[in-house]
């Protein structure tokens, strides 16, 4: 075991002036309460907007920030020691595959092998999230073509062996929920966006979205690149502004994880309606979450199954 809890996060938290409306549904409500632009669970207090969520917003955001972290995170925030209002449960199940065919297209066949259920501190180390094509309105792509999408992970191969010996392919993690992992980063990107620059800035994109509507979220969403292992950087957010054929897009920059080595998304929150904001939009040095170091063992990269998105819509 080597991973020493809990994460301590040693860049001080920063806080923003409270703001007068909901940055979702921009409504005036009676209570609001402060809104952790990296979710409390990632993040700790690093980044809070104050007074910025009417409590239908705030359910709404949490139902899917609860999806990632409470479901496709909680075993890897468990060993990573990240911040918790709650304590982990005794046992997590892991799902046990195995992988019966990697196919001439790029995906791979497993069946299910059955389910342990381990003391939450033994689940093997494990991080999964997506590799997303780039959002279709930057790099001029038909928003209704076809693409794919990858998974994006990293385990300890050694701790997965120990629980399929005879498998040389180890473990499939089944993919959770992508659907709601957009509408977290849509919710990252929107809240630092508006802390940043403030509400009348932009004509919001990814707000009904954020609240449960649909949307062709890959035309908006989608990662740049993997980004260099440095290994004291939990999380890494900026903003910059984009413009194309005329439009000025405020475009947020985030790595989660970035010590992981992990995908750089970007993700297009709103168009630009003041031009003087659009002068003064060289592209910013990203915030960076910076953590005391700590030693994770060895990690290697998940074959990541390729999944087909007919018409470029996920969601
Ligand atoms: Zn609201």
């Amino acid at each position: 075991m080597v991973v020493t809890a809990p994460l301590e996060i040693i860049t001080p938290p920063k806080r923003y002036k409270p703001l007068a409306r909901c940055i979702y549904c921009n409504r005036q409500a009676s209570k609001f309460s402060d809104e952790h632009i990296i979710a409390y669970g990632l993040a700790g207090n690093s980044l809070v907007l104050p007074r910025s969520s009417c409590p239908k917003c705030s359910d709404a955001t949490k139902r899917f920030e609860n999806t990632c972290l409470r479901h496709m995170w909680w075993p890897f925030r468990t060993r990573l020691g990240t911040p918790s209002r709650s304590d982990p449960p005794e046992t997590f199940r892991l799902r046990k595959m195995r992988v019966t065919n990697k196919n001439a297209d790029g995906t791979i066949s497993y069946e299910k092998m059955g389910v342990d259920e381990l003391p939450s501190n033994e689940y093997p180390l494990s991080y999964v999230a997506y590799k997303f094509p780039p959002p279709a309105i930057l790099v001029d792509r038909d928003p209704e073509a076809d693409v794919n999408y990858e998974i994006f992970g990293k385990i300890s191969k050694d701790e997965f062996r120990k629980h399929t010996p005879n498998n040389k392919d180890g473990f499939w993690v089944a993919p959770s929920n992508p659907n709601a992992f957009l509408r977290l980063l849509a919710k990252i990107a929107h809240a630092y966006a508006t802390a940043e620059l403030g509400q009348g800035i932009m004509r919001p994109i990814l707000t009904d979205f954020i609240r449960g509507h649909s949307l062709r979220a890959l035309e908006w969403i989608g990662a740049d690149q993997i980004g260099p292992i440095s290994s004291d950087v939990l999380h890494e957010i900026g903003w910059e502004i984009v413009t194309v054929k005329n439009v000025n897009y405020v475009v947020v920059d985030l790595r989660l994880f970035s010590f992981l080595g992990t995908p750089k998304y970007q993700i297009v929150v709103g168009e630009l309606i003041d031009p003087i904001k659009a002068a003064l939009s060289n592209k910013r040095t990203p915030y960076k979450i910076e953590v005391k170091a700590f030693f994770l063992g060895e990690l290697s990269p998940f074959v990541g199954e390729s999944i087909r998105v007919s018409g470029g819509s996920l969601n």
